[in-house]
């Protein structure tokens, strides 16, 4: 018989708006939403029908207006920016679009530089970087600057920073969205392997559809509100 899975984050009757010019953006609308340890959940849906705001509100970059995010038991939707903060060093790997990585550093300091400030001995920070970029298939290009490599090779060495630190959960915006298509497919297929490696927590929101397959289950938005979850 599987083993249950534990819950990891519980949504729980989220509300969030923004207010510009006068007008107010329902952003998220009594979103309800429960996530298991170890799932490779897709969200999925037109642009701004409130995906950001989901995953930033799951993950502690921000907070909504109402309502409950209990993330590893934890009830985080009043929690304080200190708080936040260390939750996010914990437990948590982010990985954007855009990369983010810093232009100056090469792909192994790109990396390490997430460990600081630490008490690791720098020897043991190397050898925790070197193992994150062996598992995204990286390690070649250790001393590359980021103008030195493709845009999936950036977005790899991305994720192999998101995933040095053994977080709880790997959250990911549109993580193929300044990528081909066989660079998706390069970078899905890394999530899978170290959703499937490490029982790493996946939470991927994207408006398009080839990356649907990679999930376990695919929660649907549109207009800030979940339309079906599969
Ligand atoms: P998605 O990621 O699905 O494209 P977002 O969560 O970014 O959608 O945005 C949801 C809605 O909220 C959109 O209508 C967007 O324009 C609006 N929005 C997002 N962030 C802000 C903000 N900081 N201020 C005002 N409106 C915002
Ligand atoms: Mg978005």
């Amino acid at each position: 018989m599987p083993v249950a899975k534990d819950t990891m984050i519980e949504v729980i009757d989220v509300n969030k708006e923004y207010r510009r010019a006068g007008a107010i953006i329902r952003a998220l609308v009594d979103i309800n939403l429960t996530i298991k340890s170890g799932d490779f959940v897709i969200i999925q849906g037109p642009t701004g029908c409130g995906k950001s705001t989901l995953l930033n509100v799951m993950s502690g970059l921000d907070l909504p207006d109402s309502g409950k995010i209990i993330f590893d038991g934890e009830n985080i939707a009043r929690a304080t920016e200190d708080r936040l903060s260390k939750l996010r060093r914990q437990k948590v790997g982010f990985v954007f679009q855009d990369f983010n990585l810093i232009k100056t550093l090469t792909a192994i300091e790109n990396i390490e530089a997430l460990l600081w400030p630490t008490v690791l001995s720098s020897k043991e920070i190397e050898n925790r970087a070197i193992a994150a970029l062996r598992d995204v298939e990286m390690l070649e290009r250790k001393d590359h600057f980021p103008v030195e490599m493709s845009g999936g090779e950036k977005q790899r060495v991305a994720l192999a920073r998101a995933i040095v630190s053994k977080p709880r959960v790997v959250f990911g915006d549109e993580v193929s969205g300044n990528l081909d298509p066989d660079s998706e497919n390069v970078i899905m297929s890394l999530l899978k392997k170290i959703n499937e490696e490490y029982e790493t927590t996946m939470i991927v929101v994207t408006h398009r559809d080839s990356v649907a397959k990679f999930g376990n289950k695919i929660v649907k938005m549109d207009k800030g509100a979940i339309v079906s979850i599969k």
